[in-house]
């Protein structure tokens, strides 16, 4: 344990080289391997979720599951090109409880998302996102502060030092947690809804 070590002023591949023996919360004895954010270096756009599932703790990339397929359909309906936008987590290690054979998503607690924090705001500062976009009140919380309500202020662009737009919505994830069809394609049209706000402002000057 300690801090991150986080290179000074470093490109998001040093960042990502650097991260990958990191130590500087237990998670790095439960996952795979550092699942660290990924896309274009100077992309317009930066999503940010709240931590690698199984699926991207054993692939190494961010958003490679069901939650990213969904975010990436919710993306082209927005209008937005996955491609070129970066994508990231507030928790670079999956954090996860046995039950039987598979490994159930844990949410991280504030020391670990403390810990971690140095390397999603070194990623911030490489990329210079135009739109900055949390996904779900662990992101929104961690950059926004802990009184952000996701369930009232989503879709709404709020003032933030870290990107001249900052806006955050759900989770992809919780909308594959949706109790029933209707449910889900509702929660997934106000997702679409929320997106396509920020389409708006990557197209503004
Ligand atoms: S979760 Fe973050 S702080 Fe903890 S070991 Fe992994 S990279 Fe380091």
């Amino acid at each position: 344990m300690g801090q991150a070590p986080v290179p000074p002023h470093a490109t998001v591949p040093r960042l990502r080289k650097a991260a990958a023996g990191c130590r500087a919360c237990d998670l790095w004895k439960r996952g795979t391997q550092t699942v660290f954010g990924e896309g274009v270096a100077r992309a317009d756009v930066m999503l940010v979720g709240e931590q690698p599932g199984n699926d991207e703790d054993l692939a190494g990339r961010p958003f490679v599951g069901p939650a990213g397929k969904l975010l990436d359909d919710a993306l082209e309906r927005a209008g937005i090109d996955r491609g070129a936008a970066y994508v990231t987590n507030v928790v670079k290690h999956f954090k996860w409880e046995p039950r039987g054979k598979r490994r159930i998503h844990s949410k991280p607690n504030a020391a670990e998302i403390k810990a971690c924090q140095p390397w999603l705001l070194a990623e911030i500062a490489a990329v210079k996102p135009k739109v900055l976009v949390c996904l779900g009140a662990t992101a929104a919380q961690a950059l926004l502060g802990k009184s952000f309500r996701v369930s009232v202020d989503r879709g709404k662009f709020v003032p933030s030092p870290l990107a001249p737009h900052v806006l955050a919505t759900v989770h992809p994830s919780s909308i594959l947690r949706a109790q029933d069809d209707d449910t889900r394609h509702r929660e997934m049209d106000l997702l679409v809804r929320d997106l396509a706000q920020v389409a708006g402002r990557l197209g503004a000057p």
